[in-house]
């Protein structure tokens, strides 16, 4: 059988080939890197040989991450909700181990991902779970296994058993966040509102490796999509990257200085 290669910067796994690419075409372009000795490329046999997930409480919710550090680094969350589990983000490696942590959870009835930087295995878990993907079509031409587990959702929003999937775009045209209503509210954000060390505030960028920032026109528009929107706590793409109040304000508030940092008022 033909194996599916996995990029190892960004840890995205491919269609089926005899060779690997010749390319990442999402470290290629200017929102990854590809590193300095060039492209590497790895199997899921070979990642699971020395990797396992951690899986584990974070802020409430169960987290998911590779350990060691593998890609980009995220943890996925499993996120309860009237129509079962949705795990927002994926990671690449899913082994027996990982499997069954989550079906003792009750399985999975959806995964959402925020932007391609995330999309991993996605594949590999969605047949595991024989659930669909919900990924924003916009972002549509960095998928690089296509399968029909994959669904397409279009415009702003898609609800999924009482959460909201917001496309706030910025990072990538199609960039997503989930937000959950219960308790005092969540917001799920991936990199698209990164949570930053100083947990006061957060910020925006259109890539972050290259420190390239967006338009401030584009910032005040997210942050103007995210009013509807109730949430006291922000939970970003890696474990422990959580705003643990104000989170709503957090927001607003980064949105008006990095506006003021566009302008030169800052300097
Ligand atoms: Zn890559
Ligand atoms: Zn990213």
């Amino acid at each position: 059988m033909k194996a599916h290669p996995i990029c190892h910067t960004c840890g995205v796994q491919f269609a089926a080939a005899d060779e690997p690419p010749r390319a990442c075409p999402i470290c290629e372009d200017p929102r990854q890197w590809v590193p300095e000795d060039g492209q590497r490329w790895t199997t899921m046999d070979e990642l699971a040989a020395d990797h396992r997930n951690e899986v584990r409480e974070d802020a409430g919710l169960t987290g998911i991450g590779t350990a060691p550090r593998f890609g980009i680094g995220q943890r996925a969350l499993v996120v309860p909700s009237a129509e079962g589990n949705v795990l927002w983000e994926c990671v690449t490696l899913l082994d027996d181990e990982t499997a069954e942590a989550v079906d003792a959870l009750g399985g999975l009835a959806a995964i959402a991902i925020s932007h391609p930087h995330y999309y991993s295995a996605m594949v590999e878990w969605a047949h595991r779970f024989e659930c669909p993907v919900l990924l924003h079509r916009d972002d549509a031409r960095w998928i690089m296994r296509p399968d029909p587990a994959i669904e397409l959702w279009d415009g702003e929003k898609r609800e999924i058993g009482g959460l909201t999937l917001l496309r706030l775009g910025g990072h990538f045209r199609g960039g997503t966040v989930l937000h959950r209503p219960d308790g005092d509210g969540t917001l799920l954000s991936g990199d698209i509102v990164q949570v930053i060390p100083d947990r006061a505030w957060v910020s925006f960028m259109w890539s972050y490796p290259n420190l390239i920032p967006l338009p401030g026109a584009e910032v005040e528009r997210m942050a103007r999509a995210l009013e509807p929107f109730a949430f006291e706590t922000i939970q970003g793409a890696w474990w422990g990257t959580t705003v643990p109040r104000d989170g709503k304000a957090v927001v607003r508030r980064s949105a008006d200085r990095y506006l003021r940092a566009l302008a030169g008022e800052l300097l």
